[in-house]
């Protein structure tokens, strides 16, 4: 028997089955989560339905996270399905392409930092906010997807940076206000994966090989590592676990200078 099992879990932020939220819903489904699934626009529509298919799932309902009706609109239909449910999964981000790429000040409009900020961070307190009638009181778990720009200056980050900075901020409030109602609300940070999203940050193969020259263990991640400590984290197993940033990335997080023994290796 999974460790999911009984638990209703919904799982945004499919676009493909390179998806970090595909790797995540794969796993919560192998240990008998029953899921339902959103997707952003028509166009994603039917791989999302694929995906909820694969799982033994026919709820697939739409969700555009900048407008409200939707937001509501999402949770009054889930509702209708479930008188309740316990994991939801936040793995949507969106930055226009100037904001993640050369300088910081390059692409910083008002326009782009509100658009980083709506989509990557405000999304998840909004999503809570609509979800809590259907969590509360269930030992429910809310997770995010965070990345180390987040903390660190990262070339070409820029925008997103501050925006997962906010969204970071975000876990922490919401696990102070959730938690008396039995809500527990992480993130995991993901070390970088190829991704539709990843695609858009300028030089993401070159992060890729850094990282997997320098992790300690020399290696980048896959959706299936997140996959399962998102599992983990929203399972009762982490009961005790809340407004954490828990590092799924080989390590790479903790190094300082790197390659000084290289010729030795
Ligand atoms: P992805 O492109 O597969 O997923 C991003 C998702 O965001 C898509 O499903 C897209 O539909 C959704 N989205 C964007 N705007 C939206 C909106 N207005 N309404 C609803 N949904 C919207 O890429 P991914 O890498 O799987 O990204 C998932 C999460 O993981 C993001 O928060 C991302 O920042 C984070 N993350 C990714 C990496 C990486 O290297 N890929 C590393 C750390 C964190």
């Amino acid at each position: 028997m999974g460790f999911l099992q009984g638990k209703r879990a919904l799982i945004t932020g499919i676009a493909s089955q390179r998806s970090i939220a595909s790797g995540i819903a794969e796993a919560m489904h192998r240990e008998g989560a029953e899921l339902a699934f959103t997707y952003q626009n028509e166009k994603l529509k039917s791989r999302v339905e694929k995906a909820a298919a694969e799982c033994g799932s026919d709820i697939v309902l739409p969700l555009d996270v900048t407008d409200d009706a939707q937001i509501d609109a999402c949770m009054e239909q889930l509702g209708k399905r479930w008188d309740g449910f316990d994991i939801l999964v936040h793995a949507i981000a969106f930055a226009p392409r100037e904001a993640i790429s050369g300088q910081f000040l390059d692409g910083l409009t008002r326009e782009n930092f509100a658009i980083a900020h709506d989509i990557s961070a405000y999304s998840l307190a909004a999503l809570a906010k609509a979800a809590r009638p259907l969590m509360a009181g269930r030992n429910g778990s809310i997770l995010t997807l965070t990345y180390l720009g987040a903390e660190r200056a990262l070339e070409g980050y820029n925008l997103m940076g501050v925006a997962k900075a906010s969204l970071e901020s975000t876990v922490r409030y919401l696990a102070c206000n959730l938690g008396p109602e039995g809500t527990r609300v992480n993130a995991i940070s993901a070390g970088p994966i190829k991704t539709l999203a990843a695609a858009g940050i300028a030089g993401f193969r070159k992060i890729l090989g850094h990282v997997e020259e320098n992790a300690p263990m020399r290696r980048t991640v896959t959706i299936e590592d997140v996959g399962n400590v998102a599992t983990f984290l929203s399972s009762d197993l982490a009961s005790g676990v809340t407004g954490e940033i828990t590092y799924v990335d080989a390590g790479y997080n903790i190094i300082g200078m790197t390659g000084l023994h290289a010729d030795a290796e």
